[in-house]
């Protein structure tokens, strides 16, 4: 069978497996798309079947999460933990509570953790989690009610060396801080290792908070490099307001650029002298606020009830919201408005017709697998300090970090270089991943 044929054939089964779950199709599409010199190369990964194993989660839990509220109406959410590949490593991934969460969003994540993992160059294996609980106006009681209720069942299947958990879209420092309280409770084990994301007074890491966001900067400022260019004096539009964003914008800042715009799911705040930090994190942080009362709090901001952020000129875009949230319009106009360079922050933000756009353009595109990986590589930085009951400076972390980072880029650069794609780091990063995966999949034999 003609090597094409093949892997529409893969894709096609992983479809008919899956029906439905069009973000995993969408992922697997996208890494298939770039695996076809690698069976060239290595035509022992097309015999032995490594990218039919590859998409087959190892393992799918799926179970039944009852809590009540503060008015104690009882609410039934569903649970997820996809345990996807463990050749690299413990699953290592995060959770996402978020109404839109079902089993399709949460492989999806977990495919595209297990690549993104193995290009850390860390010991971690892939896998995601969560629920489709919407946590948005929930109570502190309720939010730990809910921890309580989805970790009564998922700690059977945790450990610092099985599976470990840590934050996403929804799951930040306080949810990991109710996980981690019932886990030790129901184990009677203080497990430091088996979440990511603690609190700093109890195994945490610094710049775990931080990782993602200073990450992709890092990313962006070496394809930048790569160009002979810097982030001095750069315009920016950073989508979303939450953990990755925010973070984002700190380092961008930190590195010259300003930053003109960032939204949540209501709105987009313009605001041309340059995006206040600090007001961000005062709402998005500690009050759990919307973006909105950024307008009415700074006179010359502009907010944008249901606007499009990516209608805004710059010439840095980083989505670091969502999914597919930068379509092949989006991208169009971004490219019109003279952008020169997109890295996403968040998990496959930009859609397939748009990922397209900016490789065609030929601007520097920073696919998350690659330039997002800062945040679990921090995570297992934050499980070395928990093995060795240590714990590291800031200046030190973030140098591990920014190293990690500036690896990732080399590795992904050079191995789109080297499989005739120069300068596309989507391919870069899916056959660089694929790689040490699949050659340790090959090592353990047919499990
Ligand atoms: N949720 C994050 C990601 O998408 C981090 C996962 C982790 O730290 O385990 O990579």
């Amino acid at each position: 069978m003609p090597l094409e044929e093949k892997i529409e054939t893969i894709y096609q089964q992983v479809r008919a497996r899956n029906p439905g779950e069009d973000e995993f199709h969408q992922a697997v599409k996208e890494v298939l798309e770039s695996l076809g010199p690698v069976l060239v190369k290595y035509p022992e990964f097309a015999e032995k079947r490594v990218i039919e194993l590859v998409c087959e989660p190892e393992r799918q839990i799926i179970f039944r999460v009852p809590w009540q509220d503060d008015r104690n109406e009882i609410h039934i959410n569903r649970g997820f933990r996809v345990e996807f590949n463990s050749a690299m490593g413990p699953y290592k991934g995060g959770l996402r509570f978020h109404p839109s969460v079902y089993l399709g969003i949460i492989k999806f994540l977990g495919f595209e953790q297990l690549f993104k993992n193995a290009l850390t160059g860390m010991p971690i294996g892939g896998g995601k989690g969560g629920a489709d609980f919407d946590p948005k106006g929930r109570s502190d009681g309720e939010i730990m009610r809910f921890c309580q209720s989805f970790m009564i069942e998922l700690y059977r299947h945790l450990g610092e060396h099985t599976d470990v958990p840590a934050g996403d879209v929804g799951v930040g420092g306080r949810e990991i801080g109710y996980l981690f309280g019932q886990y030790k409770r129901i184990t009677n084990r203080y497990e430091s290792g088996v979440l990511t994301g603690k609190g700093l007074g109890w195994g945490g890491s610094l710049v775990r908070k931080e990782a993602t966001g200073y990450g992709a900067v890092y990313f962006l400022r070496e394809m930048l490099a790569v160009r002979k260019g810097t982030l001095e004096g750069k315009t920016c539009v950073v989508s979303g307001s939450g953990n990755v964003a925010i973070y984002t914008i700190e380092k961008l800042q930190q590195l010259g650029a300003r930053v003109v715009a960032c939204s949540d799911s209501d709105g987009v705040i313009v605001h041309e002298k340059g995006i206040d930090l600090a007001l961000v994190k005062r709402l998005k942080e500690i009050e759990r606020r919307r973006i909105a009362d950024y307008g009415s709090l700074h006179r010359d901001a502009r907010y944008i009830a249901g606007g499009n952020i990516w209608d805004i000129p710059c010439h840095v875009a980083m989505p670091s919201a969502t999914q597919n949230e930068l379509n092949g319009k989006d991208a169009g106009r971004l490219l019109a408005n003279g952008c020169i360079a997109v890295a996403e922050g968040a998990n496959m933000p930009c859609t397939p017709e748009a990922v397209r756009l900016f490789l065609d353009a030929g601007i520097a595109f920073g696919p998350g697998k690659a330039a997002n990986a800062g945040g679990v590589a921090t995570s297992a930085l934050e499980m070395q300090q928990n093995a060795s009951r240590d714990s590291w400076t800031f200046e030190y972390t973030e140098r591990r970090l920014d190293d990690i980072m500036t690896r990732i880029h080399a590795a992904t650069f050079e191995t789109a270089e080297e499989f005739g794609a120069a300068g596309n780091y989507v391919v870069g990063a899916n056959i660089a991943g694929f790689l040490k995966v699949a050659r340790a999949m090959v090592a353990h034999g047919l499990v």
